[in-house]
């Protein structure tokens, strides 16, 4: 694999004001995001992963509020940017597929008019002729037939809607794709159909991405490398392989024995306790309430992200038991 970074994320912070304190939703996260490969962003539901991506595209809304860090792309630090900039950033080097397909078109657009205002907002008016061909072409490239653009969004089963935003996403070829649980409320068959969508899309245009999610059975099949995060903190990050082999992390481990088999016939793990309360994280580990080896250290000491093996990094005194 190319070792070439794209995308440079360092010591992302974001939080949401409340009326009763901060909610810490991205706690100084930094990860690589090499030319080629697909990144898997993994955790459960709230644990920052799609604030994380929001911020990255600079699209955090209040109450959300970003605090710092810093976003490298092309050379650029996305975070200093003006609003005018960022929209020229935004489709052409780095898009989204947004969650949630049904809520991201526009119900009274067709398919043709909502691809084309993306492709001729940034790339000027184009003839008639050359924008239609160009939308089926996209269509097509992902497994859709070219009468889809004539089509509205209530047209579309569900797979199909989620295809649509992909085609938006890489109308300008961006070389860099945020993808955020671009499978889920989706049934397990449409499931298969849109991973494979991005697979091809991905080997078609060679774009590296980050694929944002929670199956982790999905995950271990479609990216190079995981990174998992937990209440807002990145406690892991290696290749897919090693991850799945020798899991450091106790929450790693934990997510990786939720996952059902049926040969395996196995009980299911489930992560006891409760995560803490987000606006008031404890001191030491962010783990420690749930975690089965917390130790007298774990309650006072925040383990650094540190490299345990070559390209794995993880977050856990268990491994750094020298200091
Ligand atoms: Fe568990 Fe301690 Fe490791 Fe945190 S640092 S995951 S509490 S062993």
């Amino acid at each position: 694999m190319n070792r070439a970074v794209v995308l440079d994320v360092k010591n992302l912070r974001v939080h949401y004001e409340t009326p009763k304190g901060d909610v810490v939703a991205v706690n100084g996260v930094s990860f690589s995001l090499y030319r080629g490969e697909t990144l898997g962003l993994v955790g459960e539901s709230g644990c920052g992963k799609t604030t994380a991506a929001m911020a990255i595209l600079s699209l955090v809304q209040p109450p959300g509020r970003v605090l710092g860090g810093e976003v490298w792309l092309n050379g650029t630090n996305l975070f200093t940017l003006s609003e005018r900039q960022l929209r020229e950033v935004r489709w052409r080097s780095l898009a989204l597929i947004p969650q949630g397909a049904m809520n991201s078109l526009n119900p009274v657009m067709r398919v043709k008019d909502q691809i084309g205002d993306a492709i001729q907002t940034h790339d000027g008016k184009q003839p008639r002729e050359r924008l239609s061909t160009r939308i089926g072409e996209l269509l097509n490239l992902v497994g859709l037939p070219g009468r889809v653009s004539g089509l509205y969004p209530h047209e579309l089963s569900g797979g199909m809607k989620q295809r649509v935003c992909i085609a938006m996403a890489i109308a300008l070829t961006p070389p860099v794709l945020i993808a955020d649980e671009p499978t889920s409320a989706l049934d397990v068959v449409v499931q298969r159909v849109v991973a494979q969508t991005l697979v091809d899309v991905k080997q078609r245009l060679g774009v590296s991405m980050v694929l944002i999610g929670h199956d982790m059975g999905l995950q271990a099949q479609l990216v190079d490398r995981i990174a998992v995060m937990y209440a807002g903190n990145l406690v892991e990050i290696a290749p897919v392989t090693e991850a799945f082999e020798r899991p450091l992390h106790p929450y790693t481990q934990l997510l990786i024995a939720s996952i059902p088999s049926i040969k395996a016939r196995r009980p299911l793990k489930a992560a006891e306790g409760l995560t803490h309360d987000l606006r008031r994280p404890p001191p030491g580990c962010i783990f420690q309430f749930r975690c089965p080896f917390v130790m007298e250290r774990c309650r006072t000491v925040a383990p650094p992200l540190r490299e345990h093996a070559p390209d794995h990094r993880v977050a856990c005194h268990l491994y750094q038991s020298d200091e």
